[in-house]
């Protein structure tokens, strides 16, 4: 069976790796990037440790592996039927069956200024060039050095803005920059985690609060210039704001309307068995079920789909897929994360190392022992460019 794969992502590669080796099933796994990107440890990369842990080639997932083949190409149209898929370059990949787990983007909700001037920790390189921009401010002296501002406190808002506050301190030190500075985190809803039950989201404003992040709820932004971010009680002076408020649905499904329906969300509707029509699955964050927006989400998606072809593989019964509840870890300053796992909440250094542990789950689930604890390990290597912090770790 000719097994296509689009994304080679969290629900890309599971369903890739779930597939290897399987002799009944010659895998395709078209991305249009070379690597896979561990989106969980964007805010680490951002703020001095090594990118390696976030960017891993996805050759290194199925070297050695002949019924999987990669391929680096950007899905641009679907011919369902004709049971085909279209390239940029006009390539075209014939399929059984398609999984389609191209993710999610950026949205600015049309916000002026945002797009030109805010920062973004969505994709390594975003990550990379805040990383710089910090650095550069500093080299520069630019003016309005004393303001950095997070906009979204949302899981990625909240691990960035806390850990912005520390890495901040180490290197103002490092160019000899004494002058105060501000952290904001701005929320358009009222409290932090807005997704997440009141209790928990207060322990974590707590803990922002004492690392000293300055948190404005309710505090919708209106628009950014080149020096300031505009909120509806006025503006705060800044070059650096970083938005982390919005996403949508992969544009591959508007650019194909004629096939697909995108809900209000941008997602899209699938059956109980996450399909859009009997051969093409949809997964991941483009998937309009109960708990997409997550990578184990994703991870959760790629099991039953490969689950399900190897069970139609073997005229077995089919069954339904079940969504499952996520577990929420989220780091908000150096060694300290609070974890939302059921009705269970904890919180502090024992948080952390469930995260780490998390952390460490995923790599050596995706990768050798040996490869994972090397990637694992990244997470806590120092890694600057900038001239003068590269030689004061
Ligand atoms: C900063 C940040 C932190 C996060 N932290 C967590 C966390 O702690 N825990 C958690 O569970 N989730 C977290 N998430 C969410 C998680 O990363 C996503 O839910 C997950 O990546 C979704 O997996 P996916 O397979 O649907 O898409 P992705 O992992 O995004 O993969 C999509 C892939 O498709 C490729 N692609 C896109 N379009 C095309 C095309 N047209 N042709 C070919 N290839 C294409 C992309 O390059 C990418 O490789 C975080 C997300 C972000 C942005």
């Amino acid at each position: 069976m000719r097994v296509v794969i689009v994304g080679g992502g969290f629900g890309g590669v599971r369903a890739a790796l779930n597939l290897a080796k399987k002799e009944a099933f010659e895998v395709k796994l078209i991305s249009d990037r070379s690597y896979f990107e561990y989106h969980a440890a964007l805010y680490r990369s951002a703020t001095g440790r090594s990118p390696l842990e976030v960017a891993i080639p996805l050759i290194d997932f199925f070297r050695d592996i002949p019924n999987v083949e990669v391929i680096k190409d950007q899905i641009v149209k679907l011919e369902p039927n004709n049971s085909l898929i279209i390239g940029e370059a006009g390539s075209s990949y014939k399929y059984d069956k398609l999984i389609l787990a191209v993710g999610s983007v950026t949205q600015y909700f049309g916000i002026s200024g945002l797009k030109e001037y805010s920062y973004g920790v969505k994709t390594i390189q975003e990550a990379l060039e805040l990383k710089r921009h910090l650095h550069e401010d500093l080299i520069n002296h630019l003016p309005n050095l004393r303001h950095y501002v997070v906009v979204g406190a949302g899981a990625s808002g909240v691990e960035l803005a806390s850990e912005l506050v520390a890495y901040l301190k180490h290197i103002r030190k490092n160019h000899n920059i004494n002058q105060n500075f501000t952290v904001d985190l701005i929320e358009a809803a009222d409290q932090v985690l807005p997704a997440m039950p009141p209790d928990f989201s207060l322990k974590v404003k707590q803990r922002l609060k004492k690392l000293g992040v300055r948190v404005y709820l309710n505090t919708p932004v209106q628009a950014e210039s080149m020096d300031a971010i505009h909120l509806p009680g006025g503006e705060i002076k800044s070059q650096t704001v970083v938005w982390t408020a919005g996403l949508t649905n992969n544009p591959l499904f508007q650019q194909n309307k004629a096939i697909f329906k995108p809900e209000r969300n941008g997602k899209i509707k699938v059956n109980e068995y996450l399909e859009l029509s009997p051969h093409i699955y949809i997964i991941g964050d483009s998937a309009q079920t109960k708990f997409s927006g997550m990578a184990q989400t994703a991870l959760h998606d790629a099991n039953y789909v490969t689950s399900d072809l190897l069970n139609q593989n073997k005229s077995a019964s089919r069954k339904k897929y079940q969504p499952k509840k996520p577990i929420y870890a989220i780091p908000v300053g150096p060694r300290w994360s609070a974890v939302l796992w059921g009705r269970g909440r904890v919180y502090g250094y024992s948080g952390w190392i469930l995260r780490r542990l998390a952390d460490l789950r995923l790599y050596i689930n995706f990768l050798s022992l040996v490869k994972g604890l090397t990637v694992w390990r990244y997470g806590i290597v120092l890694s600057e460019n900038c001239p003068v912090c590269s030689k004061k770790r």
